[in-house]
């Protein structure tokens, strides 16, 4: 089975998910660096965020919104600004 080096739960040899889960760029990148576990484990949040905010697919706004969750979820402050230094008071 192929692994990867989860960003997210930090195990070098996670489970590795067989298909991009996501079109375009960032889902190439959450194949790269997101295992298997932690994106089941954003479907379930995905569900939650889309109930608690009540999401509505035919508005464009509402899929940006979705994709900023999924990115601070999986990357934990958006993929491509997670170099951002701790913000420390
Ligand atoms: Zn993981």
């Amino acid at each position: 089975m192929a692994t990867v080096h989860c960003v997210r739960c930090g195990r070098p040899e996670a489970p590795a998910l067989t298909r991009q889960p996501y079109p375009g760029k960032l889902g190439a990148e959450i194949r790269e660096k997101i295992c298997a576990d932690c994106w089941n484990e954003w479907l379930r949040m995905e569900t939650m965020v889309i109930n608690e905010l009540r999401l509505n697919f035919m508005d464009p706004s509402s899929q940006e919104i979705l994709t900023r969750h999924m990115r601070e979820f999986l990357f934990s402050g958006g993929g491509e600004i997670e170099k951002n230094p701790d913000p420390r008071p």
